[in-house]
């Protein structure tokens, strides 16, 4: 099984990022209660899981959770795994052969379940928001964190919003679609697309992730780290005894918001204070030359990154103009021990990205390829020497044309003369313009309530996950007949879906009360049951409920399509 299961549970705390202060671990991710700081590093008990590992982790498989003790996660519970990480570490032998590099190592993050290592990042953030009893994401992004998160929120029963810039590709789009999460097309920016997420989140009260901010990003990405590091020493041995993994003299990756390396970094951080690695690895960061504020800011010298307004590249994927706090964090960490960052055209991605398919039968989107386009020339320039040890992080893979032919419902769209023009890097954004917040309002169409009363807690998510691949439902969701029927009364649902068999009130007695309550008898019910019904007990319901469904009998479709179908004629009765 794909679960792998906390053998010790583990002291963990948090760490302040500004000022060291060390608080206790809890749930939801606090800020530092010492100086109000939102970058909160976990740190855990090195020395016992350096003394439990060696036994532990020869039982376990190889996937991003077998480094369970050096992740935040709590509870295995609540674990929300697809079979992320755990990908190969491929030796370019004809690549390294022709530029004369034999350590050249790609770590092939294209095998990930949604084709990109966003993957490592959904499973940790995923899992962290099940364990929080989160329900309701808004995420923004250039593309692949809206397909991995979309992904796992639907295997997780989370509903999410996706804010995209309009030039994502549209098969990026379909994609995200596909998965039942909300498309919001905004034709700006991907920086000003995020301002537009956060105030939808705002205005309605949904939480938004924090990206690098966001503890579960940085820890799920560190385990790229832990990976490489393994396979490293199973590839070329240990460098000295008693030091079992390896790390390499260069990590590579094209970066835009610098989560990989960020994550990567801490990974190597926690390995070298256990023992396990020698040394931390040079970091080198590669961007489009379109749009490369860290590279730019790193040139003059700058410990904050300028940013860069108007993107002007092809891989979208990339094109963040606002690095965020990323960009310090890496600049320290170059001047502390080396590091490159350096920028490419787009043709020498193209171009990279032709050598990786030809030279070592690896396709690959255009975001990954930059990051062998940086290799090029670091190369070429003599900062990577060539008998170091190299590894390039191939971080995604080209979607197959057939995603073309798959029509998603419906793309939403914010029109770009509602977007403000990006102030300027200090002042204060200024208040909502009506026009925006108007359409903000009218993304959300969540007009008919839905009640699930049901106590089979899993059948309830699947219940609630059906209802949220549809925009305009609002759920609400009682695990008890008695607490099903106060939700009722309070929240006045405009449908109920309704299980027979539970303890305290069944649903019998659900139904009685109903009927006895004239402001709630003519709401619509629909009767889910995993029990095959006696005559009697058929008589019973009759006049009383609107349609009766065997549970595993039917499918997601013909459900809405019911759902609909009653509401139609519940609007029609009322008018
Ligand atoms: C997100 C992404 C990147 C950039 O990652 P960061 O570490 O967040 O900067 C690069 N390549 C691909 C394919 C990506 O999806
Ligand atoms: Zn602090």
């Amino acid at each position: 099984m794909l679960i792998v299961p906390s053998a010790i549970p583990m002291e963990i705390g948090f760490e302040c990022g500004a000022c060291g202060h060390r608080q206790p671990y809890t749930i939801p991710t606090p800020v530092c209660e010492k100086c109000g700081h939102d970058w909160l590093d976990v740190y855990y008990d090195y020395e016992r899981i350096r003394r439990l590992w060696p036994d532990i982790l020869r039982q376990r498989p190889f996937t991003m959770w077998r480094y369970r003790e050096l992740l935040p996660l709590r509870h295995d519970d609540y674990q929300i795994s697809m079979g992320e990480g755990g990908t190969p570490l491929l030796r370019a032998k004809n690549l390294g052969m022709m530029l004369g590099t034999p350590n050249l190592f790609i770590k092939d993050e294209r095998q990930n379940p949604t084709n990109s290592f966003k993957d490592r990042q959904a499973a940790m953030v995923i899992s962290m928001m099940k364990e929080a009893n989160t329900t309701e994401l808004v995420v923004a992004s250039t593309g692949n964190v809206a397909i991995s998160y979309s992904a796992y929120t639907a295997h997780a029963g989370i509903k999410l919003w996706t804010f995209v810039p309009s030039l994502v590709p549209p098969e990026k789009m379909r994609e995200i679609a596909i998965y039942g999460s909300e498309v919001v097309k905004v034709t700006a920016t991907y920086d000003e697309t995020k301002k537009v997420a956060a105030r939808f989140a705002r205005h309605k009260h949904i939480l938004a992730d924090k990206g690098i901010r966001n503890v579960g990003t940085r820890e799920g990405m560190k385990t790229l780290a832990l990976e490489i590091a393994e396979q490293l020493a199973e590839e070329l041995g240990p460098l000295q005894p008693g030091v079992p993994w390896r790390a390499p003299d260069w990590y590579i990756q094209s970066v835009s918001g610098g989560m990989g390396p960020v994550g990567v970094d801490k990974g190597y951080q926690e390995l070298y204070r256990m023992g396990m690695v020698d040394r931390l690895p040079k970091i080198a960061v590669v961007q489009a030359a379109g749009c490369a504020p860290m590279v730019n800011s790193y040139e003059k010298d700058l410990p904050e990154a300028e940013p860069v307004r108007h993107p002007n590249t092809q891989v979208i994927t990339i094109a963040t103009g606002f690095p965020g706090p990323a960009y310090s964090y890496l600049y320290r960490i170059a001047k502390e021990r080396g590091g490159a960052f350096v920028a490419v055209s787009d043709d020498e991605t193209f171009r990279a990205l032709h050598v990786l398919a030809k030279m070592e039968g690896i396709s690959m989107e255009p975001a990954a390829a930059t990051a062998f386009a940086g290799l090029f020339k670091l190369l070429s320039k003599g900062i990577i020497k060539r008998d170091e040890i190299v590894v390039v992080n191939c971080s995604g893979h080209t979607f197959p044309v057939e995603k073309f032919l798959l029509k998603p419902d419906q793309i939403k769209e914010v029109p770009a003369n509602l977007i403000e023009p990006t102030p300027a890097p200090q002042a204060v954004t200024p208040p909502p313009t009506e026009g925006l917040l108007g359409a903000l309002d009218q993304l959300d169409e969540r007009v008919r309530r839905i009640a699930i009363i049901e106590d089979n807690v899993e059948a309830a998510r699947l219940l609630r996950r059906i209802l949220q691949t549809r925009g305009d439902f609002q759920v609400v969701e009682a695990h008890t007949g008695k607490e099903g029927l106060k939700l009722i009364k309070t929240t006045h649902p405009d449908l109920i879906l309704l299980d027979m068999m539970m303890p305290d009130m069944d649903g019998f007695a659900v139904l009685d009360h109903l009927k006895d309550d004239d402001a709630l008898t003519n709401i619509p019910v629909i009767v889910v049951t995993a029990k095959e019904l006696t005559v009697p007990e058929q008589r019973r319901l009759q006049g009383q409920i609107q349609l009766l469904l065997q549970k595993g009998s039917f499918m997601d479709d013909e459900l809405l399509q019911n759902i609909n179908t009653l509401l139609e004629k519940d609007k029609g009765a009322k008018s």
